[in-house]
């Protein structure tokens, strides 16, 4: 492939060094200009808060991230993470039982979040042509007509203005709006954005772990059945640790103090989170985040976008967590990112921009649909909605028993199978069958 020109990534975190990876089969020159002073070893940064938190890696995330970097999980895996069958190894309680146990030949790679991007920012720095700027903030862009042709920057510590040219630039800077900001000071229209409030709070503390907890599993997840607003999760990590993350929807707030967060946890649906932490050790302080709303904003109905100019990742739509789509979301749009790239500069924002919504069609609807089982979340409710979620119901009853019915939910729902393949003919018959018997 022939390289020539610079595209500028605004954001290092896993959005902005995804796209820095298909950037650089592409262009000279990768500068990835990140706020944050960037750690040597793997730890949270305040630019991605959600860093202290259980991160759950799909197993499409994990395909595509072995994909570009081959010997991914091998990697991770030396450095302390664990890896296992995703659902011999992995429990999901949903919608009132636990999915039955099977081995599916997938594997689930448990690490903490920080050295999931440690990682991926090493092997894209390994690349040669990608430099990182970090400890400097990104301002606007800098434009000539219809086109960007660069970046507004300045060091945390000095206080002038620098511009950076680019023939691209690539905003991975989250889900703020401050990415989309920019080209609206330009003068361009904001996209208009859908959202799904669920106003989640998140509290995570880590564990010492033990031999012989929760069975040899390797992660629990537990979803919260409505009218129940509590849920939880808990994922091993590298250092013979623990994430634990409580999780309050529509307003409640798991407690963060060790007590209340295990008598949070013995409220749950299921009392494998209780158990596990009865006289476990704490380590470190907890952790808290908010998550207001899903968002997703629709680029693609733009009637004018920039040339040279276009936002990746949680910029485009942000999940509510408990799904743990974003990372798996951003690798998608990485394949996307790459394949636009290849048929030229000259409208790849609107070429990206609909391939990208086609991606973010699939965890969306898992998502939203998902959430709207509350009453309390404000949304449109269609028949389709509906439909789908009394069949999924259904579904989960026959996948505590059916490995079958099982391995489609767990494909679906790790975004490496759509929707539809939930109602194939032979599925559908299943569900009628298993779904029936409580
Ligand atoms: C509580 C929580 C839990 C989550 N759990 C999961 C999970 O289990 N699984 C999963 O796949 N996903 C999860 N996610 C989502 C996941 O973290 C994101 O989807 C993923 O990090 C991709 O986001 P991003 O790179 O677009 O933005 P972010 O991760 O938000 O990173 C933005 C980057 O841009 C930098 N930046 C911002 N503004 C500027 C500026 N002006 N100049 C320079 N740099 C700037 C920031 O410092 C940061 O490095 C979770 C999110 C939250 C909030």
């Amino acid at each position: 492939m022939t390289r020539s020109g610079r595209a500028v990534v605004v954001g290092a975190s896993m959005g902005g060094l995804l796209a820095a990876r298909v950037l650089a089969d592409r262009f000279d020159e990768v500068v990835v200009v990140e706020r944050d002073t960037l750690p040597a070893t793997q730890q949270p940064r305040r630019g991605v808060p959600q860093g202290r938190h259980t991160h759950l890696l799909l197993g499409r995330g994990r395909e595509v991230l072995e994909q570009h970097f081959p010997g991914f999980t091998s990697e991770v895996v030396d450095r302390g993470a664990l890896v296992g069958d995703l659902t011999g190894r992995g429990r999901v309680f949903i919608r009132g039982g636990f999915l039955t146990s099977f081995d599916s030949g997938l594997d689930c790679v448990c690490a903490s979040r920080p050295l999931l991007e440690q990682v991926v920012r090493e092997r894209v720095m390994a690349m040669g042509n990608v430099r990182v700027l970090d400890g400097t903030d990104t301002l606007g862009l800098r434009a000539v007509a219809d086109r960007v042709t660069g970046v507004r920057t300045r060091r945390r510590d000095a206080p002038d203005e620098q511009v950076l040219d680019a023939d691209l630039v690539v905003g991975a800077a989250g889900r703020a709006a401050a990415s989309v900001g920019w080209a609206t000071e330009l003068g361009y229209p904001a996209p208009t954005q859908e959202e799904i409030r669920v106003d989640i709070t998140y509290v995570s503390r880590r564990y010492r772990r033990r031999p012989g907890d929760l069975q040899g599993d390797l992660f629990l997840a537990v979803t919260p059945e409505p009218p129940g607003v509590r849920a939880g999760a808990v994922l091993a990590q590298e250092d013979d640790l623990w994430i634990v993350t409580l999780i309050g929807y529509l307003g409640e707030r798991p407690p963060e103090d060790a007590d209340g967060f295990r008598r949070y946890a013995a409220s749950l649906p299921t009392r494998a989170v209780a158990d596990l932490l009865g006289d476990a050790e704490p380590v470190g302080e907890p952790a808290v985040a908010h998550f207001p709303a899903s968002r997703r904003r629709r680029f693609e109905r733009l009637a004018t976008l920039p040339e040279g100019y276009l936002v990746v990742a949680d910029a485009i739509s942000s999940f509510n967590p408990v799904y743990g789509q974003g990372m798996s979301v951003a690798a998608e749009e990485s394949l996307v990112l790459a394949r636009a790239l290849d048929e030229g500069l000259a409208g790849l924002p609107r070429r990206f921009y609909r391939a990208a919504a086609t991606v973010v069609d699939m965890p969306w609807t898992i998502a939203a649909s998902s959430d709207l089982r509350f009453p309390q979340v404000p949304g449109e409710r269609s028949v389709q909605v509906r439909l789908l979620n009394a069949y999924i119901a259904r579904l989960l009853t026959g996948a505590r028993r059916d490995p079958v019915l099982a391995r489609a939910f767990t494909l679906t729902n790790n975004l490496m199978a759509g929707p539809r393949s939930l109602l194939r003919p032979a599925i559908a018959a299943r569900v009628m069958v298993g779904g029936s018997r409580r």
